[in-house]
């Protein structure tokens, strides 16, 4: 017994919150992927994470017992160079208050990466969250934007879940520079449809037959509904049932957990 809607044939899966917090597993991971692979269905992760690459959530999936290819992994960090790439000149030098998973996503994509200390000369910040963040990269950064450079964000989560309860998130650290500069930026992550939009193309999906799976009902479930599909709730991360069952559209599932949500059994 499942709550997945008989429509549905493709699920788009938030991570942090969802399978996991931080580097503990919600639930066995490894028999909750085997139901959803021996159903059938399509699987995407669309992580506002900016901090790993595919390859690297893979290998944590792979710790847990669950199989992916990278290609089943888009992250924030993808979706902002995808952003970059329209907005600035091919191989420009841009400055990130970012952590791997961005990094790599910008060199990747061509772009150079300026050192704090060449920031001054940068064509543009991108920040996502950075667990070295420091006055000098905020100052830098607040320059940039306040010298009209274009100010990319991978996400603007205020929080992030951990088994000890929500940190600082990006979204609260790019606020400092929102106050400084009064500049907002361009936010690539959820509740943006860029992850969804890259998620159903590898899919082949349509918003139709597509689940879209979160713990935070202001970006997993707000992102979801602004693109017309249908979405689950999962009560064990951010968002609580109270803020769900009054949340407006209506989401379309709440589950106490990715394990309900796809019907395996507690333990
Ligand atoms: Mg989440």
């Amino acid at each position: 017994m499942n709550l997945i809607p008989a429509n549905i044939k493709n699920l788009i899966l938030d991570m942090d919150g969802v399978l996991w917090k931080d580097s503990l597993q919600i639930g066995n991971l490894s028999k909750i992927f085997s139901k959803i692979q021996d159903s059938g269905f399509g699987i995407i992760m669309a992580t506002n994470n900016s901090t790993q690459t595919p390859d690297q959530f893979t290998a944590k999936l792979k710790d847990f017992g669950v199989t992916i290819e990278p290609w089943q992994v888009v992250t924030s960090s993808q979706a902002v160079v995808e952003l970059m790439l329209d907005a600035l000149p091919p191989g420009a030098p841009v400055f990130a208050i970012g952590e791997k998973g961005l990094q790599d996503a910008i060199l990747s994509a061509g772009f150079k990466l300026s050192t704090v200390d060449q920031a001054e000369k940068a064509e543009a910040l991108v920040m996502g969250i950075d667990r070295e963040i420091n006055f000098r990269k905020v100052m830098e950064g607040t320059l940039l934007v306040r010298g009209g450079k274009p100010f990319f964000a991978t996400n603007t989560d205020l929080t992030f879940p951990t088994p000890r309860g929500l940190i600082p998130g990006a979204g609260s650290w790019i606020s400092v520079i929102v106050s400084a500069t009064n500049v907002e930026p361009i936010n690539a992550g959820k509740p943006a449809p860029y992850l969804f939009e890259l998620g159903m193309k590898r899919l082949h999906a349509s918003r139709e037959n597509t689940l879209v799976v979160g713990d935070r009902l202001e970006t997993d479930i707000a992102g979801g509904q602004a693109i017309g599909c249908m979405t689950a709730l999962i009560l064990s991360g951010v968002s609580s049932l109270a803020q769900a069952q009054a949340w407006r559209p209506r989401v379309d599932v709440i589950a106490r957990d990715l394990a309900e949500l796809v019907g395996v059994s507690p333990e």
